[in-house]
């Protein structure tokens, strides 16, 4: 593919569906590539509309306004950047031939369901998960944990649409089984009433493996794996993340093995975050990303290439290069309040620490929980680099 001028006639047009944190990163990397960016997100001044070359702001789920859009803005690449999204619509339009979808839309389609994407690893690939079953009313839930051969508990419950913890909670026992399907109700992105329950899995650590489909010199679609990320998960949310996390030769092997059986499929070119847990030799798959995952954004440190850059890269059919440059770790900054037009206060002391650096996202309004930035420290191992990225993340205070 030749890379034109952008806002040219020439233009290599490239349109970010979801505009956050991960996406405005990628925006970043396309721009420096002389990409033209359109930046789509459902609310005005979202981190990645800041550095595009337009900002649009629609409601994605909606199939025809997302239609009109990718009409009117001709973009050659379609590039989803979060989940809630009318992935069908998607799949229409890449098979008319309008655009062309990263890193597929059918990808993008399965891996918005938590039943897509756990039917096509457990049941037609045959990989390790945990125990699961679906339901569609409390009485089914109850069935399918209590009933004979049932998931039993502990057990972990989740709207079949949503990402990031959201109406997700561990159940210990039949008496929380009403509480948890509500909160699920109540937290799914489109109320569905369909819910995952998975038999909770007593893992050691569980990482995050990135793996990129890019083309090589001679016209072949290669696998490459980043060195694994570890993370740290509060109720659902990523808090912290390390690279690379140590593990057993055996168990890298097997994670891979399912990295590379989950993308073979899933196809296309661009970044994967596969999630998978580990005990020992034994790994599990959880969970895929058909994008930069935020875990990953330590890897804007950590590696020659960020996860950023390698989207953008095996995106427009470039080579790319996974390693490693420094043991690195991130930690979350939150809001901490809700307020508008946040000032950030103790960023200069946070800098200070040696080896470390900051992403302020720009986000608009600050909630307790929302993820407002991200500390990022390099060090001689990951324990010196998780201490100074946390360091650093609490000096950071969000305030009015
Ligand atoms: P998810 O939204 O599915 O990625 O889940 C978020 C986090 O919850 C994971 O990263 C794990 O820390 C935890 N979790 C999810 N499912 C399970 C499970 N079946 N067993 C144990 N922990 C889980």
């Amino acid at each position: 593919m030749h890379i034109g001028t952008p806002l040219s006639r020439t233009a290599t047009r490239v349109m970010l569906l979801g505009a956050g944190e991960l996406g405005k990163e990628v925006i970043i990397a396309l721009q420096r590539l002389g990409v033209e960016v359109i930046a789509v997100d459902r609310y005005d001044g979202a981190p990645g509309h800041q550095v595009a070359h337009r900002a649009q702001t629609i409601d994605m789920t909606d199939g025809n306004v997302l239609a009109r859009l990718i009409d009117s803005e001709k973009p050659a690449i379609v590039v989803p950047e979060i989940e809630a999204i009318a992935t069908e619509t998607l799949v229409a339009l890449e098979r008319a031939g309008l655009c062309r979808v990263i890193p597929s839309a059918r990808a993008a389609n399965l891996t918005m369901n938590r039943e897509g994407i756990r039917r096509l690893a457990a049941e037609e690939l045959k990989l390790p998960t945990s125990r699961y079953a679906f339901a569609d009313s409390l009485a089914s839930l109850r069935a399918a944990v209590e009933g004979p051969e049932g998931i039993g508990f502990p057990c972990i419950i989740k709207p079949v649409m949503s990402s990031s913890g959201k109406g997700q909670s561990r159940v210990e026992g039949p008496d929380d089984l009403g509480t948890a399907w509500d909160y699920a109700n109540a937290g799914g992105r489109v109320n569905k009433g369909r819910v995952i329950v998975e038999g909770f899995v007593d893992f050691e650590y569980e990482i995050t493996l990135l793996t990129v489909r890019a083309y090589a010199a001679s016209g072949e679609v290669e696998t490459h794996f980043c060195a694994p990320i570890g993370h740290i998960q509060v109720k659902g949310d990523y808090v912290e993340s390390w690279q690379p996390q140590a593990m057993r030769p055996e168990a890298l092997k097997r994670a891979q093995a399912i990295a590379k059986a989950v993308t073979d499929n899933l196809g296309g070119v661009g970044l994967y975050g596969v999630e998978c847990f580990v005990k020992g030799d034994e790994v599990w798959f959880s969970e895929v990303s058909p994008r930069p995952h935020d875990t990953g954004m330590v890897t804007m440190i950590s590696q020659k290439q960020s996860e950023f850059e390698l989207h953008a890269r095996a995106i427009l059919g470039l080579p790319v290069d996974v390693s490693l440059r420094s043991p690195g770790a991130s930690a979350v900054i939150y809001g901490g309040i809700d307020a508008t037009g946040v000032r950030f206060e103790g960023v200069d002391a946070a800098l200070r620490i040696p080896g470390t650096d900051l992403r302020l996202f720009g986000k608009p309004v600050s909630y307790t929980n929302r993820r407002m930035g991200v500390a990022l420290a390099e060090g001689e191992d990951t324990d010196q680099a998780r201490q100074r990225a946390k360091l650093a993340a609490a000096l950071v205070r969000p305030g009015v």
